[in-house]
């Protein structure tokens, strides 16, 4: 790669130059130094492999340093848009706790230097970093709900229509957040995701699915209706989530056909994953539904090569049914679910009409406000 030679006593920059690049140290030593109260002092001694005057390039702001060679040098430039670049795309997160460093080293080194009038414009926060404090924030109180169990399951009736019979559930998360009231599990889902804290989410989620089953026996529910648990990414890639699945139902003794899995169509890109995962279920009798179909990645390739169970329809078709066009591709699906031998659930029926469609169509299941909100075990037991 392209480098610069600096020979041995050589500046590299002075303190108070404006950045334009920072350096990758392939060769040689480098003394960092910076005036305090007139005197030299020297801050560092860096050699291969370190990078060099990368501050400065970060917040944009003049050196506070300057860079001496201490040997004869080989140095490789990088551009100040190069990690600007890298900054803009990085996780926000990260972001922040990179400038959050950043902006302490430089008051310290203000502190050091005597120069503490406060007017440091590195001081000042970046745009997005309120957002990123935010998301820590809520990272650290999702995790500390997890373990005061303030995370609420709910479940949503699936209705099998030409009965009428309520034949499931959906398990959905609430989170009952003390201030900001219930969070939606679009949001924190997501943010859990981001972390590993999805696991143990995922892990209460199911263990409460089961207790839910367990609850439904006891009341003597017959037929027992099944629940259908929401999988993350996280979890589908975790080898162990099977198993743990089949040691909460055994240690209740609740047949596996009642715990139904759903994976939504996001996730299905990568088919030999979720094809290892539905084999997997099906070895031990656990149903898996194809969430969310129709949306986003759109793509018939899943049911080409998986196994499904059952598919969602996702509510923006029901929506459609207003419409010709709409009625006409829904009951090309309910075609195409009969043929592949998959039950048909229909999301977010939430009128008679819709209903009445879905039945004439020959759709097996709805589910949506229509047949009832998400709600809580005490409710459903009530009715
Ligand atoms: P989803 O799996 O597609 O769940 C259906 C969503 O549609 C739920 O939103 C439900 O409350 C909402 N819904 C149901 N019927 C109707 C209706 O008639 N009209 C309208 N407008 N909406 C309806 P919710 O509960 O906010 O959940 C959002 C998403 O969060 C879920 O989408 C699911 O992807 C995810 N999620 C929820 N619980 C879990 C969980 O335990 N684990 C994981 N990994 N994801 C979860
Ligand atoms: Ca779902
Ligand atoms: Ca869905
Ligand atoms: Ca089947």
């Amino acid at each position: 790669p392209y480098s610069e030679l600096f020979k041995a006593g050589e500046l590299v920059f002075a303190e108070g130059d404006a950045p334009t690049c920072a350096y990758l140290i392939e060769a040689g030593r480098i003394e960092i130094s910076t005036t305090q109260l007139g005197e030299p002092r020297v801050l560092a001694e860096l050699g291969p492999g370190m990078l060099l005057g990368e501050m400065a390039v970060l917040d944009d702001s003049t050196r506070t340093a300057s860079a001496r060679a201490l040997t004869d040098c080989r140095l490789i430039p990088i551009d100040k848009a190069q990690f600007a670049e890298r900054l803009a795309n990085a996780d926000p997160v990260v972001r922040a706790l990179l400038m959050s460093q950043l902006t302490r080293y430089r008051s310290a080194l203000a502190r050091l230097t005597g120069e503490v009038d406060g007017s440091d414009p590195v001081l000042a926060a970046q745009p997005d970093d309120a957002d990123a404090v935010d998301k820590i924030r809520l990272e650290s109180e999702l995790r500390a709900a997890l373990e005061r169990k303030e995370l609420e399951v709910r479940l949503q009736p699936i209705e099998e229509i030409v009965s009428g019979r309520i034949a499931g559930y959906e398990a959905l998360v609430r989170w009952q957040h003390p201030e900001r009231g219930a969070v939606s599990p679009a949001e924190f889902i997501r943010l859990a995701e981001e972390t590993s804290l999805i696991v143990p989410i995922g892990d209460y989620v199911l263990a409460r699915v089961c207790d839910m089953l367990v609850e439904f026996r006891t009341r003597g529910r017959k037929p027992l209706p099944f629940i259908a648990a929401n999988l993350s990414g996280r979890q589908i890639d975790d080898p162990g989530l099977v198993g743990r699945i089949l040691d909460l139902l055994r240690a209740r003794d609740l047949p596996p056909d009642r715990l139904k899995l759903e994976v939504t169509e996001s996730l299905v890109m990568d088919h030999a994953r979720i094809g290892d995962l539905i084999a997997h279920c099906h070895s031990v009798g656990m149903p898996v539904a194809l969430d969310d179909f129709g949306t986003g990645y759109s793509n018939l390739g899943p049911l080409l090569t998986l196994n499904f169970d059952q598919i969602k329809l996702d509510a923006s078709f029901i929506k459609a049914l207003d419409r010709p066009r709409g009625v006409a591709m829904v009951g090309v699906i309910v075609g195409m679910a009969r043929a592949l031998d998959c039950d048909l659930v229909a999301e977010g029926v939430e009128t008679r009409e819709q209903r009445e469609i879905l039945h004439r169509l020959g759709c097996r299941y709805a589910q949506g406000w229509l047949v009832g909100k998400p709600q809580s075990l005490g409710d459903v037991l009530e009715h």
